[in-house]
């Protein structure tokens, strides 16, 4: 089992903890307040690989980054999926960034369908949202609409593989 040492030690700078959700559920949540645009955690550095995993995040069509195969387990083992979520994973730079200011203790979601075009292991959700997805699948399950909702956090590859338009200001 992870400790909260081993995040500090993979991530020294990263305002995150673990957090245990509900007995051996465990969640990642905010060490200290935290403004919009900061960055929460970075994965980089953490190796690529052609195959998805549970546990992998995708950057490209083939190309997905693993930390549970590393000797320093990052914070990514325990931020969970939310349909609204509060923080996203910046592709270009492998940062997961704060969407809005975060209060100290709160839990850090990230929607897993704007990297994720097809989950290995889908799964139900109860996050709770009024957007909640039910059942989510990845990104090429969404309705349009939903896509549509995700388009500013979607990666840049699935913005273009599925003719998504981001309001570049
Ligand atoms: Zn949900």
């Amino acid at each position: 089992m992870k400790s909260p040492e081993d995040i500090a030690a993979a991530n020294p700078s990263s305002p995150l903890r673990r957090i245990e959700l509900s007995p051996g559920v465990f969640g990642a949540a905010t060490s200290r307040r935290v403004a919009r645009g900061e960055v929460l955690v970075s994965f980089q550095g953490f190796p690529p690989a052609a195959e998805k995993s549970r546990y992998s995040i995708q950057i490209a069509p083939r190309l997905h980054i693993v930390t549970r195969e590393t000797s320093n387990y990052g914070p990514d083992d325990f931020i969970n999926h939310g349909c609204s979520p509060n923080a996203f994973l910046d592709v270009s730079t492998l940062n997961v960034v704060a969407l809005r200011d975060l209060e100290y203790g709160e839990e850090v979601l990230l929607n897993y369908c704007a990297t994720e075009e097809e989950l290995v292991e889908p799964f139900r959700c109860d996050c709770q949202s009024p957007d909640c997805y039910g059942e989510v699948k990845g990104f090429r399950f969404l309705s349009r609409p939903e896509k549509e909702a995700l388009k500013e956090i979607t990666s840049p590859w699935l913005r273009e593989k599925y003719g998504l338009k981001a309001d570049i200001a």
